[in-house]
């Protein structure tokens, strides 16, 4: 489970605080489950800042890090692992692009933000991103279910 370019491929999706604060993420969460996507984690987690300084290290570099930072960790995400078929660069495509003005409308930063800081959702943005970010968010692990819909629906 998890391998790259198998139907079983994983990435790391969050809803970043300005989505939990609005009340978008059941819209965020039904859009990747209607596009046939299989949820295999879930779970809000309030990032301490050293969780948020780790999570975009990459980035420690840039100017607007620490206003990154910081409103990474104001208030609970809402973290998740979602599962299928090129699910890493169909997440990013679902997202829109990083610059809201960018994003078409269709995506979820098209239809939902405005400003470059306050982007609504988080992707991994490579085979290499998905791996470290799963780990780093769910170190527990996630759900290897079979989703078999007639059974739940059928005695
Ligand atoms: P993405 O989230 O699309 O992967 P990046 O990894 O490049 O984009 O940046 C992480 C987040 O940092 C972005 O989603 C955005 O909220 C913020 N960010 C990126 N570039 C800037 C910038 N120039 N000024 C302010 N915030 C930025
Ligand atoms: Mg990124």
């Amino acid at each position: 489970y998890g391998a790259p370019g198998t139907n079983q491929e994983r990435t790391f999706l969050a809803c970043k605080p300005d989505a939990v604060q609005r009340g978008l993420v059941g819209d965020i969460i039904a859009r990747f489950e209607k596009r046939g996507y299989k949820l295999v984690g879930l779970k809000m987690v309030w990032p301490t800042k050293e969780m948020a300084q780790n999570h975009y290290a990459d980035l420690s570099k840039k100017p607007f890090f620490p206003g990154l930072v910081n409103f990474f960790s104001s208030g609970p995400i809402v973290c998740m692992c979602w599962e299928g078929k090129d699910i890493i660069k169909q997440g990013r495509q679902m997202l829109g692009e990083t610059q809201p003005l960018a994003s078409k409308p269709g995506s979820i930063r098209g239809d939902y933000s405005i400003d470059l800081g306050r982007n609504i959702c988080h992707g991994s943005d490579s085979p290499e991103a998905a791996e470290q970010e799963l780990k780093m968010w769910f170190p527990e692990g996630v759900s290897d279910y079979t989703k078999a819909v007639d059974s739940w629906i059928y005695e």
